[in-house]
């Protein structure tokens, strides 16, 4: 298989990161997902993750400026990768397709109701990074991830005050990618209600395709 540059689109909670990680560990890709980049320079305390804290904490979005500056060195020096929360304004789109062409858009669609109730029960290992769900994927251990042993926690912006707003940023300034990418031919759509495993083959045969 050729190196691929894949974009994946979706609200949160659609399942991007989840698909994105099973990728990487099949195709071997470089996975970009900005929002674990943003979460590191925040952790780390850095100029940029001090500025991009109190956006993340409302569930807005980082100014466009910052995301590109972050993210452009990546994709640059990069062959082939998986997008993951990268583009979300047609600001972005529009820097990207300025940098490289890409191969293929997959939008993984979820309702409101379905990204509101599996953003609630969310939780992320803080060792790995490995993502659960409390209703549909929990741990063997509670707290614990089955992976790594880490700790299992929720991410500040999944708390309830923070996940409406965000699909309604997602709704007002990411959804309009969607007909951005059909216009270029790129967009191909699955349906997030699916098994994570079904998403994963069809995913894996879109890119083998
Ligand atoms: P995510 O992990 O993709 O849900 O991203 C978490 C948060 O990081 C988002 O709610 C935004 O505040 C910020 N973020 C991540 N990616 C982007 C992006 N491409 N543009 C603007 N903000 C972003």
């Amino acid at each position: 298989m050729g190196k691929k540059k894949i974009i994946l689109l979706g609200p949160p909670g659609a399942g991007k990161g989840t698909q994105a990680k099973r990728l990487v560990e099949k195709t071997g890709l470089l996975h970009l997902s900005t929002g674990d980049i943003l979460r590191d320079e925040v952790a780390r305390g850095t100029d940029l993750g001090k500025q991009a804290k109190e956006y993340m904490d409302r569930g807005d979005l980082v100014p466009d400026d910052l995301i590109i500056g972050m993210i452009r060195g990546r994709i640059e020096g990069a062959d082939g990768f998986i997008l993951d929360g990268f583009p979300r304004t047609v600001a972005q789109a529009e820097a990207l397709e300025k940098i490289t062409p890409i191969d293929l858009v997959i939008n993984i669609d979820l309702s409101r109701e379905e990204v509101i109730r599996r953003l609630s029960s969310r939780r992320v290992c803080r060792g790995c990074g490995r993502i659960y769900n409390l209703i549909s994927n929990p741990p063997k251990v509670e707290g614990r991830c089955d992976a790594c042993g880490g700790e299992l926690y929720q991410r500040d912006d999944d708390r309830p005050e923070v996940i409406e707003n965000r699909y309604d940023v997602y709704t007002a300034s990411t959804a309009p990618l969607i007909e951005f990418y059909k216009e270029r031919g790129l967009l191909t759509q699955v349906d997030g209600k699916a098994s994570p495993e079904e998403i994963f083959s069809r995913i894996m045969s879109l890119i083998t395709g």
